[in-house]
């Protein structure tokens, strides 16, 4: 069986070395950039319409409302319900468990947080693994003023993945071909080195749309993966002419 080796998740920027003209990349929000319209793909930038239950999302118009509100709802009571922080040392995270209906907000202590850890406090969401098998998948998606850092259990047993229950809460928001296995927990990053003396970044519900599209091209792809996401869908012969330059470009072993 060949496996291929992807030391760091690709740049928009090597997207563009082979096919300049394919794709138009857009510039990513800075961090202080003020927000855009919640239906995750629109991009307004004009916002008239906020939710009124969560108070955490605007939209550009009732159509995008109408849109988002499918996925938005799975969490839009929950952001509601959890929003009074423990103590300062936390931060609001948002949790996909493989055994509930619909993901949560949680808060997690981030004291003694060192860039790249793989913090103990994770385990206990994610089922108590030995603290080496809890393993990080970065992204940045461009309309997200964060980094998001999505925290998952690596199988180290080599079970069957059948054998590795299919995650309910993330699937009332996924395509139904969709699977995405075992729980995890998905955490905003500040794209700059963290240390512990400043304020931990709090994920809100506007990081739904960006995680399930990023999942989505998890489950579509088994190719390179990137670390920005562009903020677009393309169409899959335009991804699979990107995946077959990426591919040439890959170490490719046999573990046969
Ligand atoms: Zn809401
Ligand atoms: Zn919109």
């Amino acid at each position: 069986m060949a496996v291929n080796i992807f030391p760091e998740p690709f740049r928009l920027k090597d997207f563009q070395v082979f096919e300049p003209m394919v794709v138009d990349i857009k510039p990513a929000l800075k961090p202080d950039s003020p927000p855009k319209c919640g239906n995750y793909g629109c991009n307004a930038p004009k916002m008239h319409q906020m939710c009124a239950g969560c108070h955490d999302i605007q939209y550009c118009n009732m159509d995008c409302v109408e849109q988002d509100f499918p996925s938005h709802r799975v969490i839009c009571g929950a952001f509601h319900r959890g929003q009074r922080i423990p103590g300062r040392a936390y931060r609001r995270a948002l949790y996909f468990p493989a055994d509930m209906s619909r993901p949560s907000f949680i808060w997690l202590e981030h004291l003694n947080f060192k860039f790249g850890d793989d913090p103990n406090y994770m385990e206990v969401f994610l089922g108590s693994p030995p603290k080496s098998e809890v393993a990080t998948m970065r992204f940045h998606d461009r309309t997200l003023p964060y980094e998001i850092h999505i925290f998952y259990v690596r199988d180290m047993s080599q079970t069957d993945i059948a054998d590795i229950a299919e995650n309910e809460s993330v699937k009332t928001v996924l395509d139904t071909e969709c699977v995405i296995r075992g729980s995890f927990i998905a955490v905003a990053r500040s794209p700059f080195h963290e240390t512990s003396q400043q304020v931990a970044l709090n994920i809100d519900t506007k990081a739904l749309g960006p995680i399930v599209a990023y999942l989505k091209l998890r489950a579509m792809y088994r190719g390179p993966i990137f670390f920005e996401q562009p903020q677009d869908m393309y169409p899959e012969v335009v991804y699979k002419k990107f995946m077959a330059h990426m591919q040439d470009s890959l170490t490719t072993v046999s573990t046969a």
